[in-house]
């Protein structure tokens, strides 16, 4: 790609170049700038700062109205650390970087996830049952040495995201953590952000370093890939045991306690916001995460320059008092020239005012998803916050929609095989996700060219039949298709 960003207007269709459309709109967006000089790194532009600013909000309020307080940890952690709970040092070693500078013979590490630096802490600050529960988040960024191919945002060597780890005096609280997690996805991705996912218990073998079980929502984008969003894990007491996190009861009996952690990557989840409801123009950002939520256009030439900035900067006001993000675009680029701008950065609405306008006491006023242009009168413009809402459903049906069709029972490997690369998804009768099916899983993997995500975690679906890679009895419904 050439150095010199292109301002222009995306050259590509996004269906029939996704991974290119991609990377256009990023850049002629402004919401990274990928000529950073550090492989898998990127910077991320104001636009997109902006956004990830608004969506980190939106996360923490809900994490907070959960129950859980905010918690700032430093970003190394020394190796002893990770050293103490054996299958998460196995799991994340090879993605760590290390400092070169150390602490005495302790190496010294980027934070790839932070349970190692937490749970040290959380040894000291609980004591009994009345410190239970224990629900705590930052707000951080993390780092991890990903050898597959990167792609900015989606997999991305650095990544912004919230981490939260909690908790609890029994089994039974954590597991309803787990539940509230997901929960939280879906009001908050799902519901305000207008991404559809498919909440997916792993199978073993895939689980995270050190839990005893993984649920994550997967979602399908454009290109028929799975990308993993948040994830929840009941990390049990592994991690209590490793770190003496310990509790005493009512009756001042000692306990471990027991422990789940929850990760909403946010500027992951951006790629898929983007992903998901960009169209051939650009962006469209969901209105409750767009810095600019309206933007006026104001029309005007010499002679009438100052009247019409007047009077825009009055709307502008008028429209700030209902709670709304809006900005007046008064340079001077022609008005074509800053629609095109606006509608590649997806603001939900645009206002032009002119003349006419002002003469006749409406604007004009166009809305990003569906390019319509319609009249609004100026007394009427608190009906942009409805709208507003509307958008966002609008965004969310469509997205909803994308799934439809895509799931496929497959009875056989071929069908398996041409579902996949019709850019589908496989629902299959399967042996088993716990260590027996792990051959089979390989077997989709290689010979398939796709992933096992796992069985769905909020509905119990019956396997009837055999495995249709090994011909055993099916003990699950999984679910198989390709991962970023
Ligand atoms: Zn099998």
């Amino acid at each position: 790609m050439s150095k010199k960003q292109n301002k222009e207007g995306l050259n590509v269709k996004k269906q029939e170049n996704f991974s290119e459309w991609y990377t256009q709109v990023l850049e002629k967006a402004e919401v990274v700038d990928l000529r950073y000089n550090v492989k898998g790194f990127e910077v991320i532009r104001p636009w997109g700062a902006m956004i990830i600013e608004i969506m980190f909000k939106l996360y923490e309020e809900e994490l907070k109205k959960q129950g859980h307080k905010p918690v700032i940890f430093p970003t190394l952690i020394p190796e002893e650390n990770f050293k103490k709970e054996s299958s998460h040092v196995k799991g994340f070693t090879p993605e760590v970087f290390w400092l070169q500078k150390t602490q005495g013979d302790n190496k010294l590490a980027l934070r790839p996830t932070s349970e190692t630096a937490f749970y040290q802490m959380y040894a000291l600050w609980i004591r009994s049952h009345r410190d239970l529960p224990l629900k705590l988040y930052q707000r951080a960024n993390i780092f991890r040495y990903d050898t597959k191919a990167t792609r900015p945002l989606i997999r991305a060597r650095e990544f912004h995201w919230i981490e939260a780890h909690n908790c609890f005096a029994t089994k039974k609280q954590a597991e309803s953590q787990v539940q509230e997690d997901i929960g939280m996805t879906e009001t908050i991705m799902h519901q305000k952000f207008g991404i559809y996912f498919l909440a997916m218990k792993r199978p073993k073998w895939d689980k995270f370093a050190g839990a005893e079980y993984t649920i994550c929502s997967d979602v399908l984008m454009p290109d028929g890939k799975f990308i993993q969003q948040p994830s929840t894990h009941l990390l049990g007491q592994h991690f209590s045991k490793a770190f003496n996190v310990k509790f005493k009861d009512e009756s001042g009996k000692e306990d471990y306690v027991w422990q789940t952690c929850y990760g909403p990557g946010i500027s992951r989840m951006l790629a898929s916001v983007i992903s998901v409801h960009g169209d051939d123009d650009g962006l469209i950002m969901p209105f409750c995460i767009s810095p600019v939520q309206v933007i006026i256009i104001p029309i005007f030439n010499k002679e009438n320059k100052n009247k019409i900035l007047k009077e825009a900067e009055k709307i502008n006001e008028k429209i700030k008092s209902f709670g709304l993000k809006t900005e007046i675009d008064a340079g001077e680029k022609r008005p074509g020239e800053k629609y095109h701008e606006w509608e590649l950065k997806g603001v939900p609405f645009r206002l032009e005012i002119g003349e006419r306008e002002l003469k006749e006491k409406k604007l004009t006023l166009f809305t990003r998803d569906t390019k319509t242009k319609e009249n609004i009168q100026i007394k009427n413009l608190s009906e942009i916050k409805k709208l507003g809402q509307e958008f966002d459903e609008r965004l969310k049906i469509k997205a909803d929609k994308f799934i439809k069709g895509k799931i496929i029972n497959c009875e056989t490997k071929q069908k398996i095989k041409d579902t996949i690369k019709n850019k589908k998804i496989a629902r299959i009768n399967f042996c088993s996700v716990d260590r027996h099916g792990e051959k089979c899983a390989e077997f989709i993997e290689k010979e398939l060219g796709a992933e096992v995500r796992g069985v769905l975690a909020n509905k119990r679906e019956k396997a009837k039949g055999k495995c249709v890679i090994c011909g055993k009895t099916a003990k699950e419904i999984v679910y198989v298709g390709r991962g970023y």
